[in-house]
C-alpha cells in the first residue's frame, strides 16, 4: 500500500506565510510527521493574497456557504477576498488530487484551514461553528481534516 500523504498547513510547519508574515508552528505537528509524507500549502498564498496581508473572516456563515455563493470572506474595512480564498481552496484541492492525499492537518480556526470552528466575522474574535473554505472544499471531496490540536491516531 502506497504511504499515506498529509497535505498540512504551510505555517503550522513553521513557514511564515500567517496573514501578518508570522507562523503558527506546531511541535506536536512536527512531531508527528516525522518520518511521514507532508505537503504544505497555504491556500491563502495560493489564491494569490501577499504576505504579509490584511486579516480576514467569513462574514454571513462558514466556508461552505462560501462555496454556495451565500457568504463572503471580508477584511475588516469590508474588502471581499473570497475570490481569492475560493481560488485557492481549488489550487489545495488540485495538490490533493495531483498528490493523492485524502488526509489533511489544517490549521484550527482559520477562515481558509479551520475545521469546526472559525471567527465569526465580527472581527472581535467570537467564534462560530462551520468550516474554512479550503476545509470545507476537501470535506466536500471526502478528505478527512484534523488539526493540530487532534491528529490522527495511526
Ligand atoms: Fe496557515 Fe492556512 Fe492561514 Fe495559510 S491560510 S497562513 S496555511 S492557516
Amino acid at each position: 500500500m502506497p504511504a499515506k500523504i498529509y497535505l498540512v498547513s504551510a505555517c503550522l510547519l513553521g513557514i511564515n506565510s500567517r496573514y501578518d508574515g508570522g507562523d503558527n508552528r506546531s511541535e506536536k505537528v512536527l512531531e508527528f510527521l516525522k518520518g511521514r509524507h507532508a505537503v504544505p500549502v497555504c491556500p491563502e498564498q495560493l489564491g494569490g493574497l501577499p504576505t504579509p496581508r490584511r486579516p480576514a473572516e467569513i462574514c454571513g456563515g462558514g466556508g461552505k456557504e462560501v462555496l454556495e455563493g451565500g457568504a463572503a470572506v471580508r477584511c475588516p474595512d469590508g474588502t471581499d477576498v473570497t475570490e481569492a480564498f475560493i481560488r485557492g481552496a481549488e489550487q489545495v484541492l488540485r495538490i490533493a488530487r495531483l498528490t493523492g492525499a485524502r488526509e489533511a492537518i489544517l490549521k484550527s480556526g482559520s477562515p481558509s484551514c479551520g475545521r469546526g470552528w472559525i471567527k465569526d466575522g465580527s472581527f472581535t474574535g467570537s467564534r462560530r461553528r462551520g468550516d474554512g473554505v479550503t476545509a470545507a472544499l476537501l470535506l466536500a471531496k471526502g478528505c478527512t481534516i484534523y488539526d493540530e490540536n487532534s491528529l490522527p491516531e495511526d
